[in-house]
């Protein structure tokens, strides 16, 4: 279907004034008000036309409309903000009249329960297609790493919107945060979250915003960024744990790697254990945090964990606990084996 006429309604502009519907610095209210830069956003969103939709965050609704405008069978909007609801309720009538669904939650979408919103919405198996359900949203930026990091973990479960199937979304971020989403090894901005990212979903930078085109004018322009979540993710490691991991991994963006994983460690056994791991996951140990691969990273995930399955003893070892506490709890020798044969005892 194409585009669809909306019934006259007033401008966003004049909705704000009607209202006194001044942005709040707490939410992080910066309004997109050209309706051409919303329809590139929902363009990017996919093929939304007689599907469900989730937008994070309406507002006054100008990025509202330009889903409303493309069909969709239902959207459903979660605001944290009760004063946009009176604006929200007339978008809601004007929908209405094309006898399709708009459902206004008012709420925290770190809170609020998705596998319940979405429980009538188009689910599909994990290896098919992608269903027909798409979150968008121009997200505040107080909650978009937050925000991401905990739709990873639900991607990596499986479960809240991705109870669905692989449902995409298309996001936006402060400029450096959606560089960082998509950064490749080598690239500056590789970091932690590009590897999480990555690891479970094809994020791709669709285009800037430049900060002017905001009401008011952040201090940054905006990247908007979609995500396709894999069919079969990058590692097999659960969300956590590989999440601790990378967390190691860049403690020292610029040492070598082996350095970073000197601190997954406790100092009595950490430089052998360390060389054991980079080795078992056949990983340079000289290589520089940022130029590693998911796949290089996922290997060294397996070699920790194999070695906590040894080593019971290494597993909870809190690199920022202060040595005296650990070396205290830690009463029992740690038997280092010696992969390749003999064991080799590392009393700590
Ligand atoms: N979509 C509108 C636009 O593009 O003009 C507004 C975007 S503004 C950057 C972010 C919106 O998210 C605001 O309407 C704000 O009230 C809302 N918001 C902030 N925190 C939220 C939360 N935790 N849950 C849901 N909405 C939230």
């Amino acid at each position: 279907m194409a585009s669809m006429r909306l019934p006259p309604l007033p401008s966003v502009r004049d909705i704000i004034k009607l209202y006194r519907l001044s942005a709040t610095k707490q939410l992080s209210q910066n309004f997109l008000l050209d309706d051409k830069l919303t329809d590139k956003i929902v363009k990017c969103t996919g093929k939304i036309c007689d599907s469900g939709v989730l937008e994070v965050g309406p507002g006054p609704g100008t990025i509202t409309r330009s889903i409303l405008r493309k069909s969709p069978k239902r959207l459903v909007v979660v605001e944290k903000d009760p004063r946009f609801k009176p604006t929200l309720d007339l978008l809601q009538d004007a929908f209405s009249v094309t006898n399709r669904k708009m459902d206004i939650i008012l709420g925290d979408i770190l809170s609020v329960n998705l596998k319940e919103l979405l429980a009538e919405e188009d689910n599909r198996a994990w290896s098919d297609e992608c269903p027909s359900l798409y979150l968008v949203g121009n997200l505040p930026f107080n909650i978009s790493t937050p925000l991401i990091i905990k739709w990873l973990h639900d991607i990596a479960e499986r479960r809240g919107a991705w109870s669905n199937g692989r449902v995409r979304m298309t996001l936006t971020f402060q400029k450096e945060v959606a560089e960082r989403l998509v950064a490749q090894p080598s690239d500056d901005q590789r970091c932690r979250l590009s590897v999480i990212a990555q690891a479970w979903t094809i994020p791709k930078l669709q285009f800037i915003i430049p900060g002017k085109a905001f009401v008011p004018q952040p201090d940054v322009d905006v990247g908007v960024v979609s995500f396709v979540p894999l069919k079969i993710p990058r590692t097999s490691h659960e969300f956590e744990f590989f999440e601790k991991v990378n967390r190691h991994m860049f403690s020292f963006r610029q040492k070598y790697c082996v350095k970073c994983v000197r601190t997954l460690y406790p100092p009595e056994c950490t430089e052998q254990l360390a060389d054991v791991t980079c080795k078992l996951a056949d990983v340079d140990p000289l290589a520089r945090p940022f130029n590693l691969s998911v796949e290089e990273i996922d290997r060294l995930a397996s070699a920790y964990k194999y070695i906590c399955e040894k080593h019971p003893e290494v597993k909870h070892y809190n690199y920022r606990a202060s040595r005296k506490v650990l070396s205290r709890k830690m009463t029992r020798g740690v038997v280092i084996e010696n992969y390749e044969g003999e064991d080799e005892n590392c009393n700590v």
